[in-house]
């Protein structure tokens, strides 16, 4: 290994990130945390003012306390590329969001690849290239690896490269990285995969070493494992419904049987955010380019893309037409404790309510803002109560733990027609989507 770095080693690596999004900014304040020295680099240049100023530009747990202890002391932001080669190793963590035909759009991929293998150029010692973004199988080998080559005019001896996915669930996201179920590491030679073993050093994690095809494919089959259990949920749970079974008692006892597990067996009105529903997708997208005929994964996305639309069913057979009835809706972002909503549940849901000719007054503790880029065309409300003021009928989309304090504020509405999506209400009244 080469001197320089091993002198680090002993005090700190310096690390550089390539975006600053719900991953890149919590791998960057974690590892200023771990001991680190920290550069993020962002085409967003106001993303990185406000990173400098201690100000999150995201909502996540914890983020704002760990941020305002290292901003512009372990950990700096950047809007230019200048400062990678001054660093041990990069982390690539753009984004990788779903392309038109539900493969995954590497474009950001490409593009940081190009700008990082530019600024490596002039640098005269050993480099790593980590890729944190999760990108198909042989992304790296086939993307990563001859663009930063080419962009930089290196050999392969002079830059390693190493695929370390993420598993961070948002709203636990600084959690999650600090107290992972496992770490991932694959890399094409030793050398790179000990770097990035390194960093974590102090993190007690077990360590899966792997060639960097199986480490890109671990964080898809695992996204698509979780979406599985879910959709399972909710097909079991929209059986037991007409059965008048409580699923969550019947999960209760599936999920304590040691090879199922408790975990993503809560029914409810499907998955969303930015990774479950692209991943899957990504997947299937994938295997179908390889001939494969995906009839599960496939199953798992139907369930899903139907499921919310069980919450508009529902709430027709009891309020009947929805022409010019007034709906609240509950809860925006697509799980609770975040201001994340892409592909939330209840942009299914309100879209439906909208071709129907309802009016929805919506509410959420984070996820406003973010949602009026999307639907700028309803109305928000401060407070669950301002929301359920005068509607005909209620739709709780996310488990806000607030929200299970709600009863009194339902007497508000012109009717109490109160349908959960997510099961979090303690009011005795409530209809389940499938309890
Ligand atoms: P994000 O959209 O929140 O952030 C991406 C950031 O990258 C943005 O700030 C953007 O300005 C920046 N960016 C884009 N192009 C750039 C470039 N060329 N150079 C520098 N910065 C650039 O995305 P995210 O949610 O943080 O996800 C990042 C990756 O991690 C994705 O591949 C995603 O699938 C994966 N992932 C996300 C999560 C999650 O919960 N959000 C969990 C695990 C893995």
């Amino acid at each position: 290994m080469d001197d320089g770095i091993k002198q680090n080693y002993e005090g700190k690596l310096r690390i550089s990130i390539l975006g600053g999004g719900y991953v890149g900014l919590v791998t960057a304040v974690c590892l200023a945390e771990l001991g680190h020295r920290v550069d993020l680099v962002d085409i967003d240049k106001e993303r990185c003012e406000l990173i400098n100023a201690g100000e999150p530009p995201i909502y996540e747990s914890g983020l704002r306390e760990l941020l305002s202890i290292h901003a512009c002391r372990s950990l700096h932001a950047y809007a230019s590329y200048d400062v990678i080669k001054g660093s041990d190793m990069t982390f690539i963590c753009v984004g990788t969001p779903q392309g038109a035909d539900g493969s995954s759009d590497l474009s950001m991929v490409s593009s940081a690849c190009t700008s990082l293998g530019d600024s490596l150029k002039d640098k005269e010692e050993y480099h790593a290239v980590v890729v944190k973004s999760t990108v198909p199988p042989g992304t790296t080998e086939q993307l990563v690896i001859p663009s930063v080559l080419e962009h930089s005019g290196k050999e392969i001896s002079e830059i390693g490269f190493a695929v370390n996915p993420e598993f961070l669930r948002e709203g636990m996201a600084i959690y999650d990285f600090m107290n992972p179920d496992r770490i991932v590491i694959g890399s094409l030679e030793e050398r790179a995969g000990d770097l990035v073993e390194s960093v974590y050093r102090k993190i007690n994690a077990p360590i899966v070493r792997t060639a960097l095809t199986s480490a890109e494919m671990i964080k898809y089959a695992s996204n698509a494992f979780l979406a599985t259990k879910i959709s399972y949920a909710n097909e079991i749970g929209n059986i037991c419904k007409r059965l008048g079974i409580d699923v969550y008692d019947v999960m209760k006892g599936i999920g304590l049987d040691h090879r199922i597990g408790p975990a993503f067996l809560n029914a409810g009105a499907g998955f969303g955010g930015s990774c479950l529903p692209k991943d899957l997708s990504a997947l299937i997208a994938l295997a179908e380019d390889l001939g494969e005929d995906p009839v599960l994964l496939r199953s798992v996305m139907s369930i899903n893309e139907r499921q919310p639309l069980r919450m508009v069913d529902l709430l027709s057979r009891r309020v009947g037409d929805l022409r010019g009835k007034k709906i609240a809706i509950l809860g925006l972002s697509f799980k609770d404790n975040t201001d994340d909503v892409r592909e939330s549940r209840s942009i299914d849901v309100i879209n439906e309510l909208i071709l129907r000719g309802a009016l929805v007054a919506a509410y959420d503790p984070r996820g406003s803002t973010s949602m009026k880029r999307i639907l700028p065309d309803i109305s928000y409300h401060p407070t669950a109560a301002e929301a359920l003021r005068n509607a005909d009928a209620c739709l709780v989309m996310t488990e806000w733990p607030e929200f299970g304090l709600l009863d009194d504020e339902f007497n508000l509405m012109r009717s109490r027609v109160i349908i959960e999506g997510r099961r979090v209400l303690s009011c005795k009244d409530r209809e389940g989507i499938c309890w």
